[in-house]
């Protein structure tokens, strides 16, 4: 089975690495140059919870994809704003069977992967795995997941099950969810709150429980993402929903959000449009309004500018 990583950066290069230990037969494939010629030029560093790995995992820039490579199961791990590009790429190496495994934050992004594969063939899910990169070649993984997978239409799920034995083989703890947009929806109202408001903030994920403002805040935007949320058929409490989040904050305290890392520390542009900017935008198109995750939105975006954000 031949597996690709489209998107190899701090969570693809952890999902890849995993994989090939195990012996798959995995190719990475990235669009950051930087990242493409430190992997092919020295292999990939890793360190999976505290372990540190040295893997020449086959790696290839988007742009230059062998033309007779073709892949059975694609992991999706571009940033949002990447995939469809990304997307442009990889389906000139895919087959009538080939699997599209997508666990990136935010929403829909199964309306493009559909452009490519009809959706019996998209596994979608959500992580709690964590990764960073440290420079080109040098990444972590940390954590002990899960991966919560399911299929969008019922004749998916032999394909939920081929590739949860992938992941289980792998040890990245899989999890048939048995409620796929709720998973999906959770975690949009995790990336929603603590992601925008820190960055904007720009403080720690404890500093948000510290204010009684931001808990308003907190509250506001899980109130709006449940409500939006309903258009999928997921009807969430929001006050156990943001109860749920003020603890996870505290247990997370010291941390600082990966928008914030991407914004603050690296002057990168966020995934905001496929978070709270997709909460508002899906709400508006069935009349249901959400406008303080459209303004958090704006927020990020100035801050974006402001900082000449790439
Ligand atoms: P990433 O930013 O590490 O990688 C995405 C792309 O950006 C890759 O092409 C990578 O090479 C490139 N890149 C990385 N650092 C760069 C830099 N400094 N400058 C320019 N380009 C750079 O993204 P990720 O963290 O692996 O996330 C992939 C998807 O998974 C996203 O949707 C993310 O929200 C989601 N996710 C990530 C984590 C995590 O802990 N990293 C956890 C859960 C979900």
């Amino acid at each position: 089975m031949k597996i690709a990583i489209a998107g190899s950066g701090a969570l693809g290069s952890g999902f890849g690495a995993m994989l090939y230990r195990q012996g798959y037969d995995v190719t990475l494939i990235d669009g950051w140059e930087p990242q493409t010629t430190a992997v092919k030029k020295d292999g990939l560093h890793i360190d999976i919870n505290g372990e540190q790995h040295h893997l020449n995992i086959p790696m290839y820039q988007d742009t230059e994809i062998p033309q007779d490579a073709q892949f059975d199961v694609v992991f999706l791990f571009t940033k949002a704003m990447q995939l469809q590009d990304m997307l442009g790429h990889i389906k000139h190496h895919i087959h009538e069977n080939t699997i599209m495994v997508c666990t990136m934050n935010g929403l829909k992004h199964e309306r493009y992967i559909a452009n490519v594969v009809d959706e019996a063939r998209i596994v979608r899910g959500v992580t709690t795995w964590t990764a960073g990169l440290e420079s080109p070649g040098q990444t972590h993984l940390m954590g002990s997941g899960p991966v919560e997978i399911g299929a969008l239409v019922p004749e998916g799920q032999a394909n939920v099950d081929t590739v949860y034995e992938l992941l289980e083989k792998a040890d990245l703890k899989p999890l048939k969810s048995d409620n796929l947009q709720q998973s999906i929806w959770k975690k949009i109202c995790v990336n929603g709150t603590a992601n925008a408001l820190c960055t904007i903030l720009e403080c720690r994920l404890s500093n948000l429980n510290e204010s009684e403002y931001a808990r308003k805040l907190v509250y506001k935007l899980t109130n709006e993402i449940v409500q939006v949320a309903t258009i999928d058929g997921v009807h969430l409490n929001a006050d156990e929903v943001y109860h749920y989040l003020i603890d996870l904050n505290d247990k997370v305290g010291p941390h600082f959000p990966s928008m914030y890392q991407d914004l603050i520390n690296n002057n990168r542009l966020t995934e905001i449009d496929y978070i709270n900017g997709a909460v508002a935008k899906l709400g508006l198109e069935h009349d249901i309004l959400a406008p303080v995750n459209q303004f958090v939105a704006n927020m990020i975006h100035a801050k974006e500018e402001q900082r000449q954000a790439q």
